[in-house]
């Protein structure tokens, strides 16, 4: 299923324009001048590493933070320009850019257009201006409003909207109202994805927890606020193709599959992650290290042994609600999947968790998937878990 000869690439812009109080990404302000140098600093890492995507077909192009638009337009889409001259990206390639509601006004976004970014990924998290501003968000429900429909006019249409559940204070109706309101938009997103919010080490909300200030929503609110999210997306024609991803037929996130499928992707910028051949690296946190010198910031290469490579394969693969096809499997590890995991596919085909079923892949061949069930996409965590050693 590693698609070699295909490649990705990722851009982190750490840069927010505050943090938000349950955020943990890398990601701070920083003022103009420092967001041009840090730019400047992306553009001569990727044209330096250009021959490590030598022979490669860039599928898929992503932008994303932090907040990249609150750097100026011109920055993103000079640096996609000079991507083009030495990156063989496809003319159908997906290229998303991340934004955030009160970032962006209709000349940013048709400069986006015309720079050829297809695909816009706006974090909302909740239609709730009190839940938005509790999360420490700089933006209200109108102002996601306002850059929805300036986005489908400057000619968008390939939206994902990013969306939070079990946020401290909010009810089952109010989670449902958040899910209408996003429903309701005209056209209504492609895409949707759907988190519970996570309460991070280090981060303000952490701190607030243990002062006693927030507390977190209790485990059953969370589970139902988790089945109304599947029942009411399923219900307006949303195919949940991840744990934690929706979708309207042919609008699945490519760069998110590539990802999962463990296809080769080079990551630009600080902390940015990459995998290629099955080696994974990361570029060091610092921002001004990276500032200086962007292409010495790579931290040890860890190559991947072969045990670690199938538990990828499982451990991420088992995300998609397709699951992993046993051919793929064969084809990369020249084992068949029962003869590496036989007894723990046994175990979990027997408690429910597991299914064998049969699909068409994209290259026309039937083939028999392993995928989660309903219930073991509920626990997907412990199903994957029995496959690490
Ligand atoms: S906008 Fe996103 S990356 Fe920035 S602080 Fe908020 S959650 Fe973190």
């Amino acid at each position: 299923m590693t698609e070699n000869r295909e490649l990705e690439l990722y851009f982190h812009i750490p840069f927010c324009v505050k943090k938000c109080l349950y955020c943990d990404f890398l990601s701070q302000p920083a003022s103009p001048l420092v967001q041009e140098r840090y730019m400047e600093a992306l553009a001569r890492e990727a044209l330096g590493r250009a021959e490590e995507a030598e022979g490669r077909k860039v599928v898929s192009v992503f932008f994303g933070g932090g907040t990249p638009s609150v750097v100026e337009a011109r920055l993103i889409c000079g640096l996609l320009q000079n991507l083009r001259e030495v990156y063989g990206i496809l003319p159908e390639a997906e290229i998303t850019i991340e934004v955030n509601p009160g970032t962006v006004d209709a000349e940013k976004l048709s400069a986006y257009r015309e720079a050829g970014i297809n695909r816009l990924s706006i974090g909302l998290q909740s239609a709730d201006d009190g839940e938005l501003a509790v999360l420490g968000r700089i933006h209200t429900w109108q102002q996601f409003l306002e850059t929805y429909y300036a986005a489908r006019k400057a000619g968008f249409a390939n939206i994902n909207v990013d969306l939070m559940s079990a946020l401290p204070g909010q009810t089952l109706e109010s989670c449902r109202k958040t899910l209408e309101s996003v429903l309701s938009l005209q056209p209504a997103p492609e895409h949707i994805s759907a988190y519970s919010l996570i309460w991070e080490e280090g981060t303000p909300f952490y701190e607030m927890e243990k002062k006693g200030i927030l507390s977190q929503a209790p485990e059953e609110l969370d589970r139902q606020m988790y089945r109304e999210t599947k029942r009411t997306l399923a219900k307006a024609g949303y195919e949940r193709y991840e744990i934690s991803n929706y979708a309207r037929a042919g609008y699945a996130c490519r760069h998110n599959l590539g990802y999962w499928k463990r296809r080769d992707y080079l990551g630009f910028g600080v902390g940015a992650a990459s995998l290629l051949e099955n080696v994974r690296f990361r570029n060091a946190d610092g921002l001004s290290r990276y500032l200086e010198n962007p292409l010495g910031c790579r931290e040890q290469a860890q190559a991947l042994t072969l045990e670690e490579q199938m538990e990828e394969f499982l451990f991420l693969g088992l995300r998609m609600t397709d699951g992993v096809g046993f051919d793929d499997f064969a084809d990369c590890f020249s084992h068949s999947l029962e003869e590496i995991y036989g007894p723990v596919i046994e175990k979990n085909l027997r408690q429910g968790l597991l299914r064998r079923c049969w699909r068409m892949d994209g290259a026309g061949r039937r083939q028999e998937m392993l995928a989660l069930t309903e219930f073991g996409l509920d626990v997907a965590n412990y199903v994957m878990a029995q496959f690490l050693r």
